[in-house]
């Protein structure tokens, strides 16, 4: 490990973190300080407002960029790096070596630290940004929402009410690497990309479409010391990307291996067609063929950010429920969504309104637009086949209760939609080095 005792110089990575969908990060046994919810989101105390509001620890931003960085860096060459969580906590260690290794050449130990060296890469806690800080209703940043889960998978479920943090509302981001480089600077940058393109997502409840968000207003400056005078100088973040594209693209694996979750699956190849084999992100539009609600806690439908949502969870739970009607393959309901050692392999956003006239918040009208993002995770053509076959056909994705149907109406059903593909974007070794 280089020394960091010696202060040459410090990169500073800034930037905004905006949700697109609801967040949550848990508040843990402390949260009763400030929230009778029985599921409270992590806030802190604004000493000066005299209130509690959301934030992103450090800690969390930390932990998610590490694997993503890990993820990148492992596509185009697994041995350029180890992954910081493994097969070590489930305690059937493979490799001692693939788990936090802190070897020197491990560019994942060098920047986020192990058990060999401290960590190059520092991120502070992410607090509201301006923008959010400006607003009124301070208060307007959580909602509460029904959550239908089982403690763990297998065992019954229950119906109980969670608290998120609402899809808009920013966050201001700060990461220091000392003693850094153009292409330390740039994985990073890389890494946080990850998250404009929906490959990674922040906090608890991803598979069911939280923690979507976009980084904007990044910067990178550089702070040196030369002659014991202080400079600033900004560095442009596209030299800082290229800088790290070309120790990705360097000579290495060139081949696609076993599909597993530390790196994207068939980069390699050429694929047929857009949904072929490998990791795929959709954006899809859903349109309302009839009047959508379904029940909130109190209010007539579920909403967010003062509009109603479908909420990803709905969406899923349309699929699995279809394809269990169908029969569907053990191994391919496991693989899509989980089971006890895995998690799923797909994940669902919320579909939120983008019309032009506003809705309310009562129901969503017929003929609505939403949109909404569709992971397909290391999936193969086969597996997503079982999803997409359900586009661009009339669907009702909610049971018929909620959907208003009855014995004597059977013809009067809501909550009827149909989704259509707006673009795809398939993880490609060849257009990721070149973008
Ligand atoms: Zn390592």
């Amino acid at each position: 490990m280089e020394s960091l005792d010696r202060f040459s110089n410090r990169y500073v990575i800034e930037g905004d973190i905006e949700l697109k969908t609801p967040m949550r990060i848990g508040g843990g046994q402390n949260a009763a300080m400030y929230s009778l919810s029985p599921a409270p989101v992590i806030e802190c105390y604004d000493a000066g407002l005299g209130i509690f509001e959301p934030y992103i620890p450090g800690s969390s931003l930390k932990g998610v960029l590490r694997s993503t960085l890990e993820r990148i860096v492992r596509t185009f060459d697994e041995s350029a790096c180890c992954v910081s969580v493994g097969d070590k906590e489930e305690g059937t260690v493979k490799n001692e070596e693939t788990v936090l290794c802190g070897n020197e050449s491990c560019i994942s130990c060098r920047l986020f630290g192990s058990k060999n060296g401290g960590a190059k890469v520092r991120i502070r806690d992410a607090h509201l940004s301006d923008d959010c800080r400006a607003m009124e209703d301070r208060r307007g940043f959580l909602r509460e929402q029904p959550h239908f889960g089982s403690p763990r998978p297998g065992t019954p479920g229950q119906m109980r009410p969670e608290e998120s943090v609402s899809s808009g509302t920013a966050f201001r981001f700060r990461i220091d690497i000392d003693n850094g480089t153009d292409k330390e600077a740039g994985l990073i940058m890389l890494a946080l990309l990850e998250f404009n393109e929906h490959r990674v997502h922040l906090g608890g409840g991803s598979t069911r479409g939280h923690g979507f968000c976009f980084i904007k207003k990044g910067s990178i400056t550089r702070i040196s010391i030369v002659d014991g005078v202080i400079t600033r100088d900004k560095r442009p973040i596209k030299d800082c990307i290229s800088a790290a594209k070309v120790y990705l693209g360097k000579p290495g694996r060139r081949n696609d291996g076993e599909r597993s979750f530390d790196r994207y699956w068939k980069v390699f190849s050429e694929p047929s067609d857009r949904f072929d084999d490998g990791h795929v992100v959709a954006t899809l539009i859903v349109t309302c063929k009839s009047e959508f609600s379904m029940k909130g806690l109190d209010e007539p439908t579920v909403t967010n950010g003062l509009e109603p949502v479908i909420p990803g969870s709905t969406i899923k739970g349309f699929f699995r429920h279809k394809l269990e009607q169908r029969e569907t393959n053990q191994v391919i309901m496991d693989s899509i969504f989980g089971e006890l050692h895995q998690r799923g392999r797909l994940i669902v956003s919320d579909a939120w309104y983008v019309g032009k006239k506003g809705i309310g918040d009562e129901s969503i009208p017929k003929d609505s637009p939403l949109r909404m993002f569709m992971v397909f995770d290391n999936m193969t053509r086969d597996e997503i086949g079982h999803i997409t076959q359900f586009f661009d056909s009339k669907i009702q994705i909610t049971g018929n209760t909620s959907a208003g149907m009855t014995r004597n109406s059977p013809g009067n059903g809501k909550n009827l939609v149909e989704i259509t593909v707006e673009k795809v974007s398939r993880f490609s070794a060849s257009e990721y080095l070149a973008g």
